[in-house]
């Protein structure tokens, strides 16, 4: 006699993540009365939040940009600590309102999605769990994620290697201890940035292997006070609405005063006025024109570099520091606290990987071509399989058995805004590829805003009595072909990065995000949602 496996739990959606995104998402569905299931693989919400706890992980973001806005009573109730909040802080708020809203109960933690298929008889999605379990849905949102498939590069002799690794995306919950020890690290991204400036007192010997250096600037982290968070409830109304209006979804834009209506001196102003506020107004505030123009990237480049050269005592070491090959801004752009002193310290080295490049690992370290550097543990900062990478990682199947992972490898990325993708009804992205959301939006505004756009949608296929919607194979060629004509108009292209997917092996080297800004992008959902999602079809 055959079993047969039991029949899958039914419900109106599931959202995979239980991060900023999908706990929203999951409100939002529940809001308008849909039974959602949300599928984390981790132990606990938060996502980014959960498993980017490395030390000295930081939201670059300011905290009141970096919030929900959908309760008037959570806005009122949480007091944000500093400025720039800590990992902690972000994923204590995130518990917080995953309580206050009773949000757990639809959550099902410790699971990971193996696989998802489409029955278009049927018009349901069945998600297959790497436990064996099975859930079936007539929507299925992916908040897996932009920055959540953890990337660890080949190198020989890696698996000999005795001491502790880890990879700061997938950072143990219990405390590691350095003190003393011989620590390396690779990456000097934001993450690595940050990881570097924590631990670099606490260490015995640091080694930092560099291979492309970061035009990291300061970070200014005031603390938070009652009277401080008194006046930013004052603004948040303002603020909500701002966010959405802006090019990256902060509460601040680019300055309308051009580079070329100013003297030099009132530049050099603009840059220090920029500089001493602290923040990544610095980057999309300044001048607008260093993602296009290569005079005034030039320009903001060799004004920041001036700023690595004045802190780094040793010459060789701040040239070592100082990117050259590539301009400001064109990648992301860290923020920093005393960064580059770090460099001053006696028991920090700093390898340039394409001067003496790494070997191998031994068991007691990694051997580059000048020597052995001996290490007790190995921290890998070294980044992630942005925005495809949580979406690949799944065996996803549309109609007729089309593969995500498939399509995309054959024919390129193609997404229609960022949200859904033809050949596969009811499936939804947030973050996703070619929407501002997978690199050039602050997080929360975007997500919230997908969130928003694609419960609307769910609820008018729901209310129009139709199975299905997914974007016609020509919007999604249309919206391609404007995000490859806007992302080419700019510099970004001609810098290595995971914007670009240069930082993966294979990967198609393609702008990762809408360069339109988040405002304009907003305007066009709208406006087709607007349209009764006329480039979509319903079936
Ligand atoms: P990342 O920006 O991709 O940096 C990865 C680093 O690892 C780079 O320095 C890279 O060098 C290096 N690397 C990768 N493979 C290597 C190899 N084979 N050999 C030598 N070096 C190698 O990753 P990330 O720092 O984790 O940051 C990713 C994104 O997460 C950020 O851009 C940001 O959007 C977000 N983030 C935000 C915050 C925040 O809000 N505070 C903090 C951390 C991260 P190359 O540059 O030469 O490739």
């Amino acid at each position: 006699m055959t079993t047969q496996p039991s029949s899958p739990a039914r419900y109106d959606a599931i959202v995979v993540g239980a991060g900023l995104s999908g706990l929203y998402q999951l409100y939002k569905l529940r809001e308008r009365g849909l039974a959602v299931r949300v599928i984390e693989a981790g132990t606990g919400v938060a996502g980014t939040w959960y498993w980017n706890r490395y030390p000295g992980a930081r939201c670059d973001s300011t905290a009141e940009c970096y919030q929900y806005w959908f309760s008037d009573d959570l806005l009122n109730e949480w007091n944000w600590s500093e400025r720039f909040p800590a990992q902690p802080e972000t994923e204590r708020y995130l518990n917080y309102v995953a309580d206050k809203f009773e949000l757990r109960r639809d959550i099902q933690f410790n699971t990971r999605v193996a696989s998802t298929v489409y029955d278009e008889a049927r018009g349901l999605w069945t998600v297959n769990t790497t436990g064996g379990e099975r859930f079936e849905a007539q929507f299925l949102v992916m908040a897996t994620g932009g920055l959540s498939s953890p990337q660890i590069p080949k190198f020989a002799g890696y698996d000999t290697f005795k001491g502790q690794s880890f990879h700061t995306g997938r950072w143990p919950h219990e405390p590691v201890d350095f003190t003393g020890k011989r620590v390396g690290i690779m990456g000097t991204g934001a993450t690595g940035i940050q990881v570097i400036q924590t631990i670099a007192p606490q260490v015995g010997q640091l080694t930092v292997f560099q291979r492309t250096p970061n035009y990291a600037i300061p970070m200014k982290n005031p603390r938070y006070d009652e009277a401080r968070m008194a006046e930013l409830r004052q603004r948040y109304p303002e603020m909500k609405e701002l966010v959405h209006n802006t090019f990256t979804g902060n509460d601040y834009d680019f300055g309308t005063v051009t580079f070329d209506e100013l003297t030099p001196a009132q530049r050099e102003a603009r840059l220090w006025e920029y500089w001493h506020e602290g923040s990544l107004k610095f980057w999309v505030g300044a001048f607008g024109e260093l993602f296009a123009d290569q005079r005034v990237n030039d320009y903001v480049s060799e004004f920041v570099r001036a700023r690595i050269r004045e802190r780094v005592k040793d010459p060789v070491t701040a040239e070592k520091l100082c990117p050259k090959d590539y301009g400001f801004g064109t990648r992301r752009v860290p923020l920093e606290t005393n960064y580059f002193e770090v460099y001053n310290q006696p028991n920090v080295t700093l390898v340039d990987t394409n001067a003496d490049p790494i070997e191998c690992f031994t068991p007691t370290g990694v051997r580059t071509a000048s020597g052995e550097h001996a290490l007790d543990v190995m921290i890998f900062a070294t980044g992630f399989d942005a925005g495809t990478g949580a979406l690949t990682a799944i065996d996803i199947r549309g109609r007729e058995g089309l593969s995500l992972r498939e399509t995309w490898a054959r024919d390129g990325v193609h997404t229609w805004m960022g949200l859904q993708v033809h050949g596969f009804p009811n499936l939804f992205m947030i973050m996703a590829p070619l929407s501002p959301a997978a690199a050039f939006c602050n997080v929360p505004t975007c997500s919230q805003q997908q969130a928003d756009w694609i419960t609307n949608c769910i609820d008018y296929t729901r209310q129009q009595g139709r199975k299905a919607i997914e974007p016609s194979a020509e919007a999604e060629a249309r919206w391609g072909e404007h995000h490859d004509e806007l992302a080419n108009a700019t510099l970004v292209p001609k810098t290595r990065s995971w914007y670009m997917g240069t930082n993966i092996e294979g990967k198609q080297h393609r702008l990762l995000a809408y360069v339109g800004g988040a405002s304009t992008y907003r305007y066009a959902c709208d406006k087709v949602a607007a349209e009764g999602y006329s480039e979509s079809v319903f079936s």
